[in-house]
């Protein structure tokens, strides 16, 4: 566009300026005369307790509202959350920032093998509560964005952490996702760390212990269907790493007492 195009612009601009200043001043002293209309109202209310020029904040003036009912101070009553599930097991509301995706989850079949996994990323050292429960959402994270379209939830049924303390992870009234085509009625447990890398705590070898064999009492599952993830006919992985592995060779004989 050529210079001398935008000078008719220029000057209907400002005509229009000054024509549309001229309506704004008298919509202005409209606005004026309501509002002069306003305060003269309120100042005759008794006790106005509200900052001058805060009009719009304040839904009614007092004399009106006086008699109102308070709002009820609770809303309704909520059964508290159990801190621990029974054996101690911490609840998955604690950690997870989401729920499984119920389009795409199975029922959990009558259980007949336990797994046991390490999660396998770099080592992980923490033991303090909230680091762990922030690793247990990111694996969540990480499951449900895996590879082709994602799990329905975080795989395994519960962690161990590097304190023994034991993690609700995907319930399990819902098949996991941790042995490929052998998740049928498998509970899934798996210990945070990188066990090719590192070594579990020995709190961390308790707390395993302990949950192998309450799933071992609950299902009547026998030691002999206890396995690690490699030791599934077909599976092609590292997992649990070699320190779990030779852990669960040592401990499977004695049924993890
Ligand atoms: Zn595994």
């Amino acid at each position: 566009m050529s210079e001398s195009a935008h000078d008719p612009i220029e000057i209907t601009t400002r005509s229009t300026w000054l024509s549309v200043s001229r309506r704004s001043f008298l919509a202005a002293s409209s606005i004026l005369l309501v509002g002069c209309a306003t305060s003269t109202e309120t100042a005759e209310l008794p006790d106005a307790d509200f900052p001058s020029g805060r009009y719009d904040d304040v839904p009614a003036p007092r004399r009106i509202t006086r008699n109102v009912p308070p709002p009820p101070k609770s809303g309704p009553t909520v059964a508290p959350e159990p801190a621990f599930l029974p054996g101690g097991v911490i609840p998955r509301s604690k950690w997870a920032k989401s729920g499984p995706d119920m389009k795409d989850i199975n029922p959990m079949l009558p259980v007949k093998s336990i797994t046991i996994h390490h999660e396998g990323w770099e080592p992980f050292m923490a033991v303090d509560v909230g680091e762990t429960a922030s690793r247990i959402e990111q694996v969540r994270v990480a499951h449900r964005n895996a590879k082709g379209g994602g799990y329905a939830d975080i795989g395994y049924h519960f962690i161990i952490d590097r304190e023994g303390r034991i993690w609700e992870g995907r319930n399990l009234k819902y098949q996991g996702a941790h042995v490929k085509n052998h998740n049928e009625g498998n509970v899934g447990i798996m210990c945070l760390g990188n066990f090719e890398e590192q070594t579990p705590t020995p709190k961390q070898l308790a707390g395993l212990n302990k949950q192998v064999r309450a799933m071992m009492a609950k299902y009547n599952v026998p030691k002999s269907r206890v396995y690690t993830h490699q030791e599934w006919r077909g599976a092609s992985t590292l997992c649990p790493g070699r320190t779990l592995q030779a852990y669960v060779e040592r401990a499977r004989p004695k049924s993890f007492a």
